[in-house]
């Protein structure tokens, strides 16, 4: 058998290529191009790596990318006059704040303060229910998204009947990945901190997904022959050489072997998180545009 390693990078590039064309074909029918704001508050130097790629991306297939950077010691007050502003202007179609907030702001409180209709992170209460709901018109989180497509990408649109284990329960990735899982008709178990036996849960699954963030925590004889693994762990360890390593959830070389297919970490699901942050950003602009 045959492992495939599923190219997150190519995918994304792909995809960012078919939304440039999208983003043309808006400004010239509609006269609209779409436009992202990134709201960064503090010096966390991973966020403003992450807020980094995301305005060079944005602006790479054609769109408008403006950035707000606030200081550590803003307060929760202020951050909503911002996002109500932000809120009220018919030229910005995405808002995204970048988490995670200093600890004297209450998140859940600013995610709810950003208009369903330009939460392009997905996280708004009203998007979570669409999703959950399976209605039309959710904006979906990125990563889960992403997971998905890979998903396909392997094994194709019909994913019908396949058990899907979902390792992780988060808004941001496990619950909203579970729930694109089921609208794909897969069979879903959400596995967590608190399930029994996790080897033998992970064993059923013909799609596995990890999002724990523990480095190599998924073990070749936790994985089924054949079954499709999406790693979206992102973690830090520290080499021999003395070297800071980004690696995933799951064991990768040892996986390999036994699954038919797999992400790497880098170069998996990280990538295709901003390529459909750039997805729900043409989305939303699409929509003032009145168009699906
Ligand atoms: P989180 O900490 O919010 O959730 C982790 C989940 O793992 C929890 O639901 C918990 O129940 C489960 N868990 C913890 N220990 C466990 C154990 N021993 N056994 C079984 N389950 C356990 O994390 P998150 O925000 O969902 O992120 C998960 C990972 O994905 C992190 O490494 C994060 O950096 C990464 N991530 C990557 C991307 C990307 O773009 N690739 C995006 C978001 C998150």
């Amino acid at each position: 058998m045959i492992t495939m390693n599923i190219d997150g990078k190519l995918a994304a590039k792909i995809l960012r290529d078919k939304l440039a064309i999208e983003v043309v074909e808006l400004k010239s029918r509609y006269n609209i191009k779409p436009s992202l704001t990134v709201v960064i508050v503090g010096d966390d130097p991973a966020s403003h790596v992450y807020v980094k790629n995301k305005v060079k991306q944005t602006q790479e297939i054609g769109m408008i990318s403006n950035e707000i950077k606030l200081s550590e010691d803003t307060t929760q007050e202020y951050l909503l006059n911002q996002l109500e502003q932000l809120n009220n202007d018919d030229s910005v179609h995405g808002i995204l704040v970048q988490l995670p907030l200093p600890k004297h702001i209450d998140e859940s409180a600013v995610i709810s303060a950003i208009s369903p209709d330009k939460d392009v992170d997905g996280f708004h209460a009203m998007n979570s229910g669409r999703l959950f709901n399976g209605e039309s018109g959710a904006l979906v989180p990125c990563t889960p998204q992403g997971c998905v497509i890979l998903v396909k990408q392997h094994l194709g649109n019909d994913l019908s009947g396949k058990h899907a284990v979902i390792i992780g329960r988060s808004n941001i990735v496990g619950k909203p990945v579970a729930m694109l899982l089921l609208q794909e008709n897969c069979t879903v178990t959400i596995a967590h901190s608190r399930t029994k036996n996790l080897p033998e849960v992970c064993q059923q699954a013909d799609i596995l997904v990890a999002a724990v963030g523990i480095a190599d925590f998924v073990k070749a004889d936790w994985v089924k022959e054949g079954a499709t693994v999406i790693d979206v762990g992102i973690n830090r360890i520290l080499t021999d050489e003395g070297k800071i390593k980004l690696v995933g959830d799951v064991d990768y070389h040892a996986v390999f072997d036994k699954c038919g297919a797999i992400t790497p970490v880098p170069g998996g699901v990280g990538p295709m998180t901003i390529a459909c942050l750039l997805k729900n950003t043409l989305a939303a602009a699409k929509r003032c545009a009145h168009q699906p």
